[in-house]
């Protein structure tokens, strides 16, 4: 069977990949770049991925750019889409490459008679930000969608771009009758098979290279392997529907220093909030319908010491011991 991935060189898209090859699949993946080195090396040395994998090159920003990437596949990942936070241009930069380069890739699907269904990379971004305020009884579940006033509001830029892309995602497949389930992860996080640092693992490595302060943000966490399992659960269930939310826990960037001093109780780790505002309020994210697709999720402790792993062995930080 064959499927796609676009953005393949990314955090989370390289495990996907790596999940899809070792369940058999032929995947046709795309790159922006195919002759960057980094951006594919790690790919070619997957298992299987002499025989099964297939590099092309495609951006979101060209119109047809996809259409010979999704050609013959019975399932589109679309997982490519710009995440970082400093950006001069959100536009240009975040909401035209979501939102637009969503509808390219949706539009390449539905000129494709083989494709049985989507998988759409979206994110808690999409769900969870609104003026609404917090509370510890509060459950955060798939009905909810971010507030795309407010999000203008705040300046919230990525979370925008998330919002924007899927709320047009269902709108285009419901108009054109296709099949697509989307997964929405909050902050991911363990090992890197990609050499380049994305903006999730960099937030756990700001916490470890010498920084006084940790944010004072609450945010979801996940590990990235039960994010690229939930996308192919997500596709081999006829079942499986409408959106999935992968949030492992809730905890404030306190409570991840503190499990972090656990687990590296001789490292340098940053003692305060970076500011003195009360810390937000806690609240839930509701995980019935992601466990429905008969995932566990790894717990967020596993998660850190993956990525520090990770982080430390790739050479992105030596650890200042105290
Ligand atoms: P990465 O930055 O590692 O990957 C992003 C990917 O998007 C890269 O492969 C990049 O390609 C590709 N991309 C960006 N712009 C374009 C473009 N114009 N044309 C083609 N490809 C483009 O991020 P993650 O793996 O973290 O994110 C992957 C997906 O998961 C995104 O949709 C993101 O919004 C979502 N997500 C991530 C979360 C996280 O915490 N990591 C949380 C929730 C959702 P290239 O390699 O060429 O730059």
């Amino acid at each position: 069977k064959t499927v796609c991935v676009t953005g393949a060189s990314g955090f989370i898209a390289s495990w996907l990949v790596k999940f899809l090859l070792q369940r058999g699949y032929t995947v046709k993946a795309s790159v922006r770049d195919p002759d960057d080195p980094k951006k594919t090396q790690h790919l070619m040395a997957l298992d299987g991925a002499k025989e099964r994998l297939h590099l092309m090159k495609a951006n979101l920003l060209e119109e047809g750019s996809f259409d010979s990437l999704v050609e013959g596949c019975v399932g589109v990942f679309h997982t490519a889409s710009p995440f970082y936070h400093a950006v001069k241009d959100p536009q240009a930069e975040l909401i035209d490459p979501a939102l637009k380069g969503t509808l390219n890739v949706l539009r390449s699907c539905a000129k494709t008679p083989t494709v049985k269904r989507v998988v759409l990379t979206s994110s808690i971004a999409a769900v969870s930000y609104d003026d609404k305020p917090r509370t510890p009884q509060m459950v955060i579940d798939e009905t909810w969608w971010s507030d795309p006033e407010y999000c203008t509001r705040v300046k919230k830029w990525y979370v925008l771009s998330k919002t924007l892309a899927e709320d047009a995602a269902w709108k285009f497949v419901k108009e054109k009758g296709i099949d697509m389930v989307a997964i929405n992860p909050p902050m991911v996080i363990g090992p890197l098979l990609q050499p380049t640092l994305n903006t999730s693992c960099a937030a756990i490595l700001n916490l470890v290279n010498g920084s006084e302060t940790y944010p004072n943000s609450t945010y979801g966490w996940v590990n990235v392997k039960d994010v690229a399992n939930a996308h192919i659960l997500a596709f081999e269930n006829p079942e499986a529907n409408g959106r999935y939310l992968m949030v492992e826990r809730v905890a404030h960037y306190s409570e991840i220093v503190n499990i972090m001093r656990q687990l590296y109780p001789t490292y340098q780790l940053p003692e305060k909030c970076a500011d003195d505002k009360p810390f937000p309020a806690k609240y839930n994210v509701s995980k019935e319908k992601a466990l429905s697709l008969g995932l566990k999720f790894a717990p967020v402790e596993q998660g850190l010491k993956e990525t520090v792993e990770s982080l430390k062995e790739k050479n992105y930080f030596t650890p200042i011991t105290i």
